[in-house]
């Protein structure tokens, strides 16, 4: 068995390098999936795809790709599109401000650069929301340019080719760089996550299926379960929201736009506050809900209840909403506010917890008994 040299040594020779570009291509020519957007040339679609699978599974964002791509099928449908449309269109990815700087891109390239896609991943760098990946990426698919693409797959297969235990940023890029194979850089790169992805995945790798096997030191030495070691990432921060569901008679709710910066900006969500840590047990959910909905200006004519809790994670934050419903006369909205019937059909962008508490509110209005009260619960 012979081992590819990483950037430290003098580099593995041609022949060496040659096989093993060749025997990964044949495995990815062979058995990759049958995704959309591969074989695509159109830079546009590429970096949508890129920027969709940015911390997304390859599942969900197969029900997302096309469908965007019907609504916004060129960079200028995207860069004239209204904000809230994008938003929509991105609900339920996740991660909205890949959206919010997808259609930034979309602008600047249009209105800036004249319409004129950037050809390299230098250029692509310059683009809001694209960093070192999604440049490599687009620059080697979409032109061929001879970079590498460093994604959490790639970045496990090469610590395992390598036996790196901690493999840091540089020797990363620097290992990357010096394997992309120089006539198919674009597949090359694909190579090695759809490898990451199906055979050499992060528990149980496939060694027995892979076709690089016999260069893999990790492999050699058995050392693969340990290569890359964890990152050890910050326990997310909990934050406790109460939410505010202003409900009519007839049984519509009112929303708010949130603010143009910070979490879900420009999101149409329930009235909000945050409640402090530790909780002030003097004062109960229930009063809370209803100070906040007078604080809005609405006339409260009826007794508050409360659904249940509702969790969502961010990519710091676990955020625990306690939606209280309080029942209120319409009051007249302003531009940043409006009301709807949940279970209605909208055109404007909803995060995903509030969805939940949607739904769980056209649930109720099915079956009424199904609020559940809290009288008098101090939380
Ligand atoms: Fe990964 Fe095993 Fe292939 Fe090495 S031999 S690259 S550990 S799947």
């Amino acid at each position: 068995m012979k081992q590819l040299s990483d950037t430290s040594s003098s580099g593995s020779s041609p022949n060496q390098l040659g096989d093993f570009h060749s025997s990964l291509l044949q495995y990815y020519d062979r058995f990759r999936r049958d995704l959309p957007w591969r074989g695509e040339t159109d830079p546009y679609r590429i970096l949508v795809s890129e920027v969709m699978l940015q911390q997304t599974r390859v599942e969900t964002v197969l029900r997302y790709y096309e469908s965007w791509l019907k609504q916004f099928p060129t960079l200028g449908t995207l860069a004239s599109a209204d904000s809230t449309a994008v938003l929509k269109a991105w609900e339920g990815l996740g991660y909205y401000r890949r959206a919010k700087n997808l259609h930034r891109a979309a602008k600047h390239i249009q209105n800036v650069l004249d319409g004129l896609f950037p050809t390299s991943s230098r250029d692509l760098r310059q683009l809001p929301g694209v960093g070192q990946y999604t440049a490599g990426a687009v620059a080697s698919i979409g032109f061929g340019e001879i970079v590498p693409a460093v994604d959490g797959n790639v970045r496990r297969v090469l610590a395992r080719l390598f036996d790196k235990r901690e493999p840091g940023v540089r020797w990363l890029n620097h290992t990357a760089a010096s394997l992309v194979d120089k006539d198919r850089p674009g597949d090359w790169n694909q190579a090695l996550m759809e490898l990451g992805a199906m055979i050499c995945a992060p528990r149980n790798p496939r060694c027995g299926d892979c076709p690089v096997q016999r260069w893999c030191t990790g492999h050699e030495q058995g050392t693969q379960a340990l290569s890359p070691a964890g990152i050890r990432r910050a326990p997310a921060r909990e934050i406790v929201f109460l939410l505010v569901i202003l409900q009519t008679e007839e049984g519509e709710v009112m929303l708010v736009r949130r603010p143009d910066k910070g979490l879900l900006a420009g999101m149409w969500a329930f009235p909000e506050k945050e409640l402090p840590k530790p909780l002030d047990c003097s004062t109960t959910s229930r009063d809370r809900a209803i100070r906040l909905a007078m604080t809005l200006g609405a006339e409260v004519v009826g007794h508050a209840s409360a659904l249940s809790e509702i969790q969502h994670r961010f990519t710091h934050l676990q955020a625990r909403y306690r939606p209280w419903v309080v029942p209120v006369a319409k009051l007249l909205t302003g531009e940043g506010s409006m009301w709807m019937t949940p279970g209605e059909p909208v055109d404007f962008p909803i995060p995903a917890a509030q969805h939940k508490v949607l739904d769980a509110l056209a649930e109720c209005r099915a079956t009424p008994d199904s609020l559940e009260s809290h009288a008098g619960n101090p939380i």
